[in-house]
């Protein structure tokens, strides 16, 4: 579901016309609606219900800090997978110890970094970093408490890019390895290992991925008890679906009730569960505003020039992803009853959407079928956008990254200013001599 309607032949964002929004914020925007956050998230919670999930918000989805915030205050906790995001969690205001870290590349200082603060787990991906993270906590005299990221060998069907619980991925280790792994590690006093983690991929349309991969954790789990270690948590990760066409997402309920057959016994046996949405929350409460630049013909080719691409909106080059656009305020015949690759809407021809940048990858949509009438000057909604958008958008071609809008109700806040040729240029503006010797030795020593 989300609150982008089209109302009095245009589009709304909750109770507000996006083009007021775009005439006053200017274009590329992105504009994200409250009430469709806060509702996802709600769903979410009343679908796990019975066994009362700690939801961690993959701020690596959309880590703006209206976001954030917003989730923040419905009781959220947050998913983090470097220094960065767990520093944008903690502006939102989120404490440390509702935060998960994962991710195979933890640095020294970001480990160090997420103990001080007291972080509430990490997610650990290897050995080596557990061997890393052990040395850490000691050396700083603190306990930290580590989940077992594991690596199911379970196929969630969707784009190898986004695929990350099967065998040949860098995630986690494999279950065979896993019990080695708590025997050689399971009794270290300053990095508890006590949880198991999961993340199997995304998007996931179907419940059996996580049917298989949490059978197997089950199975695990009660192998590790027979060996003296008991599991406090199990972190599920996320990967739920999103409507990219309409309705195309099972609701959660559906993945909640097979998820929910095999964690309630867990649950009942006092393990605790964490939850890593990110999509499913977010994807459908943003879309992006563009401008059409220019409208050109190329042989049979139809392009529509829009006033940004790639830049603001990487997945469709990236990972071949659909995005449903149409303008923000066509022509009545034009009004689109659903959102999909083929509106069957009578007087569409194809065209590519496209970006400004000097890329023959840099497009939207190709071969997409959209009103004839388009013309310079109209603006253009590109729906689903909220997740994985602004967060991968780039400032290729020096181009300021978009402004974001969260809209509740009839109000809009500008969440993010629009970035200034000042702010693309800001960390060269100075430069500063570096001594060259001085590094050398400090390396040395570093390494002595
Ligand atoms: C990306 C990621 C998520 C969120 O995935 P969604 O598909 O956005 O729900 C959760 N956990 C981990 C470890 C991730 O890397």
């Amino acid at each position: 579901m989300d609150l982008f309607t089209y109302r009095n032949g245009e589009l709304y964002v909750e109770d507000l016309p996006v083009r007021h929004v775009a005439e006053k914020v200017g274009t590329p925007c992105y504009i994200y609606s409250r009430g469709t956050l806060e509702e996802h998230y709600d769903r979410l919670v009343a679908a796990f219900a019975p066994i009362a999930p700690l939801v961690c918000y993959s701020v690596k989805s959309c880590g703006n800090l209206g976001v954030l915030r917003t989730l923040a205050a419905r009781g959220a906790g947050m998913d983090v997978v470097s220094g960065g995001e767990l520093a944008r969690a903690s502006a939102a205001g989120v404490p440390a110890s509702k935060c998960v870290y994962a991710g195979v590349g933890k640095t020294d200082a970001e480990i160090v970094a997420a103990i001080h603060a007291g972080i509430g787990l990490l997610n650990c991906e290897s050995e080596a970093e557990f061997e890393n993270i052990a040395c850490l906590a000691a050396r700083e005299g603190a306990t930290v408490r580590v989940a077992l990221r594991i690596n199911p060998d379970v196929d969630p069907k969707t784009h190898r890019y986004t695929s990350t619980g099967k065998k040949e991925t860098k995630f986690g280790v494999d279950l065979e390895r896993a019990r080695q792994f708590f025997a050689r590690y399971g009794r270290d006093r300053h990095a508890r290992l006590e949880g198991l983690h999961l993340h199997i991929g995304s998007p996931i349309y179907t419940v059996d991925p996580y049917r298989e991969a949490l059978t197997k954790t089950a199975a695990l789990v009660d192998d590790l008890a027979r060996d003296g270690f008991e599991i406090r948590s199990i972190d599920l990760g996320g990967g739920f679906g999103a409507d990219y066409e309409s309705a195309q997402s099972p609701p959660l309920k559906h993945y909640a009730d097979a998820i929910l057959e095999i964690a309630k016994p867990l649950y009942d046996r006092g393990i605790r569960f964490i939850l890593e949405p990110g999509r499913t929350i977010v994807a459908n409460a943003g879309i992006l505003v563009l401008r059409v630049l220019y409208t050109k013909t190329s042989g049979d080719k139809r392009f529509i020039i829009c006033d940004a691409g790639m830049n603001a909106l990487l997945r469709p080059s990236h990972y071949g992803s659909f995005h449903f656009i149409w303008p923000v305020a066509p022509d009545a015949a034009y009004l689109p009853s659903r959102r999909a690759l083929d509106p069957e809407i009578p007087g569409t021809v194809a065209h590519d959407v496209v970006g400004p940048l000097c890329e023959s990858g840099d497009f939207l949509a190709l071969d997409r079928m959209l009103p004839q009438n388009i013309a310079r000057g109209d603006l253009l909604a590109v729906f689903t956008a909220g997740a994985y958008g602004m967060s991968m958008a780039s400032r290729y071609n020096s181009t300021p990254l978009p402004a974001e809008v969260l809209v509740a109700g009839k109000t809009a806040e500008i969440v993010r200013a629009r970035e200034t040729y000042t702010d693309l240029m800001a960390h060269e503006l100075e430069t500063t001599p570096i001594e060259v010797g001085a590094v050398d030795a400090a390396l040395a020593e570093a390494t002595r």
